[in-house]
C-alpha cells in the first residue's frame, strides 16, 4: 500500500485548504421583488418569471395562448383512456 513519505504539517494542510470552499454561482436579483434568486428559474418568493406571474398561491398560472383550445381538443381522448386505469386500480 502506498504510504506517504513524509507527514503534511498542519500549515501546508491548512494551505492546500484554503482551497476548498464553496462558490454560489448564477444568482440574479429578481426583477420584480430584488431576491437573490436562480438565473433561468422561476423566483420562489415572488413566482415571477420573464415579467409574468407563473405561480401564485402554489398554483401554477398557465400563460394567455391563442392556439391553446385546439391543443386541450386533440389531448382530451388522451386524458379519457388514462382514465379507466384510474379506476381499475
Ligand atoms: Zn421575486
Amino acid at each position: 500500500m502506498a504510504v506517504p513519505q513524509r507527514r503534511i504539517s498542519k500549515t501546508r494542510k491548512r494551505m492546500r485548504r484554503t482551497h476548498f470552499k464553496l462558490n454560489v454561482e448564477g444568482l440574479v436579483t429578481c426583477p420584480n421583488c430584488g431576491e437573490m434568486i436562480k438565473s433561468h428559474h422561476v423566483c420562489p418568493k415572488c413566482g415571477y418569471y420573464a415579467g409574468k406571474a407563473q405561480y401564485l398561491d402554489g398554483k401554477l398560472v398557465k400563460p394567455e395562448t391563442k392556439k391553446a383550445p385546439a391543443k386541450k381538443a386533440a389531448k382530451k381522448p388522451a386524458a379519457k383512456k388514462a382514465e379507466p386505469v384510474e379506476e381499475a386500480k
